[in-house]
């Protein structure tokens, strides 16, 4: 029995992706060969076999459906956008033929003049151009009556400048190959013909809702998260949903989607409830850093459509609720070197060691260094009510490295010539290091950027933002930091340092430097704000200062150097991120205003009525002291007053153009909402309650 179920998943996994084994069917042997060496070493591509690779494709496509094709890419509005052409062409004699050409597939000219530019482009050259990334695989994605190929692609100007997503993190990866695999050569690691890459293992969490209740929330349907809404008095106190057996519905909807995923290659793995009611996590096994943000993008599009066919909306906001937990995206990051060895694994041995602790304090250099432009990385309209809330990590970055560790990074930091925990001298790579601890057992769920093993874990990140953007950085930060390692490693031994000596002073210099950046205590705490403030690490509360650092000298010269981003590509994303946020405050703003005008206060004027007529009526039947329903009427029109100036006020705001004023604004108007939600009687209220979104499904 175990074997047919095992067949029926290892037969129809990965059979939507024109993957390996589908490339060696359809092609052949020199193609294969050709392809899959480009695939695997960033060679260039052969341009000869790309007529038979598009029509290896188009014949794989069409037996499973398809009808169209589509280069498949990730504007800067952080989505992804298709634009699909039929492979039927006229024959010439009234009928028609399928054509898929080399050309097609590598290159395309959407019309680019509605994306995002940040004025990189003006809309008289709005040509973009869409070329293929052959190391994501080609797709089908199913529609109910066909199918439509996808191609991966990135989105480039005229001039080549990066218009998306995909081309600066493809050229982070390459920028941190060659550090990688230099600095692999002082450990005598060959990386001829061989790649370095980051690796990925995003921790996916969303909100479920029924469909009747999200249809029946304005701000839902149109900013993604309730503006208004009474905390109900249970809610995640009991911290019975973490972990907690999954509900039918629930679970009927995870079969579905893991199914779908599997059908994508996507490697879905772990699934849970989280800590908020109707709250749960989705995780993929790790991958190539690429591929996995591909990856992460079908995931989010598949929770959508799954969701729908359960009757339920698949919410990605980092804070749908207010009061509650929201989603984030815990970003899992490591690098395998060229010898297919994950890096931040400590070894069995001094060297290896020795190799994992230069990556160790590569990455607190990196993170010290940059940590404005990390938290850069995550600053969105959505992240900014998460970061910080008491639930997530804070808006400081700091790194947790967990007891042992910091125990041995002390210790080096004293010279390294004492005895560690395990005992035993510490001195890299000369006399033998302790046992490095390999499981992190210590867990620090506050810290923004942990150590948790084998890979740093970015918690910062937002549910529902791309990855791209935060592993640019973390490539480009780790890139720069290996490259003034290695070089200053290349400095002392070509003037006759032993390289082990070379090394130890080193790691010791830049741990003395950089371990302020470390901290394992508890990141939701006032006291770490006033301790981070000491140690002068910066603390950019909200999106607008926090952007500011893309712009910086600094970081224009980074990425620069590592020809990741040229100064005008950075500029454009820096408007782009600034408007995309100030957009946002303005659609909620309004939608707010509309909501309490057109539904809340329409209720609220009904229920005043009510009261008013009903005291008039008992009183009319003889009751003398009315004065407790009186009283109730005074504070609901009190509070009505107090809602309308509020309605107002958050116009005048929004008009104003102060995006932090005018949440502050709109925070005053639901206090009032709130309060009238708690006293209005429940079948006048117009919006679905706090219980029902999060309990009832
Ligand atoms: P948790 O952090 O919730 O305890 P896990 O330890 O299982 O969960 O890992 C979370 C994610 O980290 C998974 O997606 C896993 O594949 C990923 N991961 C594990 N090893 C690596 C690695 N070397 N590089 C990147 N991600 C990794
Ligand atoms: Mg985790």
């Amino acid at each position: 029995m175990a074997d047919i179920r095992e067949n029926e998943i290892t037969e129809t996994y990965g059979e939507n992706v024109f993957n390996t084994r589908a490339m060696r069917n359809y092609l052949s042997e020199k193609a294969f060969a050709s392809l899959t060496k480009t695939i695997s070493q960033g060679t260039a591509l052969d341009a000869s076999i790309a007529d038979e690779v598009a029509e290896a494709m188009k014949t794989w496509a069409i037996e499973k459906g398809a009808t169209h094709f589509t280069h498949w890419f990730q504007p800067l509005t952080g989505t992804t956008a298709e634009k699909h052409d039929s492979f039927v062409t006229p024959d010439n004699e009234g009928g028609a033929v399928l054509r898929f050409s080399g050309k097609e597939l590598i290159q395309g000219e959407p019309d680019a003049s509605s994306f995002p530019s940040g004025g990189l482009r003006a809309t008289f050259e709005a040509r973009g151009y869409t070329g293929w990334d052959p190391t994501s695989p080609a797709f089908i994605k199913e529609g109910p009556n066909g199918c439509t190929l996808c191609i991966p692609t990135v989105f480039c100007g005229y001039h080549g400048e990066a218009l998306d997503k995909k081309t600066p993190l493809l050229r982070s990866m390459d920028a941190l190959n060659t550090q990688v695999c230099r600095l692999g050569k002082f450990f005598g690691i060959e990386s001829a013909g061989k790649r370095a890459w980051a690796t990925l293992g995003p921790e996916q969490e969303y909100f479920l809702i029924d469909k009747e209740y999200f249809d029946a929330r304005l701000d839902l349907v149109q900013t993604g998260r309730t503006l208004f809404g009474r905390k109900p008095a249970k809610h995640q106190q009991m911290e019975d949903h973490y972990f907690g057996s999954i509900k039918t519905r629930v679970i009927a909807f995870m079969t579905d989607l893991d199914q779908q995923l599997w059908r994508h290659g996507v490697p879905s793995r772990t699934r849970h409830n989280e800590v908020c009611p109707a709250q749960f996590e989705i995780a993929p096994m790790f991958e190539n850093l690429n591929l996995a943000v591909d990856h992460n993008m079908i995931v989010m599009e598949t929770l959508r459509s799954v969701a729908e066919e359960h009757d339920f909306v698949c919410l990605l906001h980092e804070k749908p609720y207010a009061g509650v937990n929201g989603s984030g995206k815990h970003n899992n990051w490591s690098v395998c070197g060229p010898d297919g060895k994950n890096w931040l694994t400590p070894g069995d041995n001094p060297h290896e060691n020795a190799k994992f602790l230069t990556m160790i304090v590569a990455l607190m250099k990196a993170v010290d260094t940059h940590a404005d432009l990390l938290r850069a990385s995550v600053a969105t309209a959505g992240n900014d009510h998460r970061l910080g809330a008491n639930e997530a990590p804070p808006a400081i970055i700091s790194i947790f490295l967990g007891e042992q560790l910091t125990d041995v990074i002390e210790q080096l930091e004293k010279g390294g010539a004492s005895s560690s925990k395990a005992g035993g001298e510490i001195k890299v790579g000369v006399t033998s290091l302790p046992t490095l601890p390999r499981d992190a057992t210590d867990r620090n769920r506050t810290s923004p950027f942990a150590f948790t093993g084998n890979k740093f874990e970015f918690r910062a990140v937002g549910s529902e933002q791309s990855c791209a953007g935060p592993n640019v950085v973390l490539n480009t930060i780790v890139t720069e930091a290996l490259d003034e390692i290695c070089t200053e490693l290349d400095t002392a031994v070509a003037a006759g340092t032993k390289f082990n000596v070379a090394l130890q002073a080193l790691i010791i210099g830049l741990v003395k430097k950089h371990k302020r950046i470390l901290f394992n205590g508890d990141n939701y705490t006032q006291a770490w704000v006033e301790e981070a403030a000491r140690r002068g690490l910066p603390n950019l509360r909200k999106t607008p200062e926090a952007l500011d650092a893309i712009v910086t000298d600094k970081a224009i010269k980074l990425f620069g150097k590592y020809k990741v981003l040229s100064e005008v590509e950075v500029r454009s994303r820096y408007a782009i991120y600034k408007t995309a946020y100030e957009e946002a405050v303005v659609i909620e703003a309004r939608c707010a205003v509309t909501i309490a005008r057109t539904q809340i206060l329409p209720a609220v004027l009904t229920y005043q009525s009510d009261l008013a007529e009903t005291i008039n009526s008992v009183k009319a039947a003889g009751v003398q002291d009315v004065s407790p329903t009186l009283a109730l009427l005074n504070e609901v029109c009190d509070l009505t007053g107090k809602l309308m100036a509020a309605i107002k006020h958050v116009e005048e705001l929004e008009e104003g153009g102060k995006p932090l004023a005018t949440l502050a604004g709109m925070a005053e108007l639901r206090k009032y909402a709130d309060t009238l939600e708690g006293l209005v009687a429940d079948d006048l209220w117009p919006l679905p309650s706090y219980t029902e979104m999060l309990f009832m499904y």
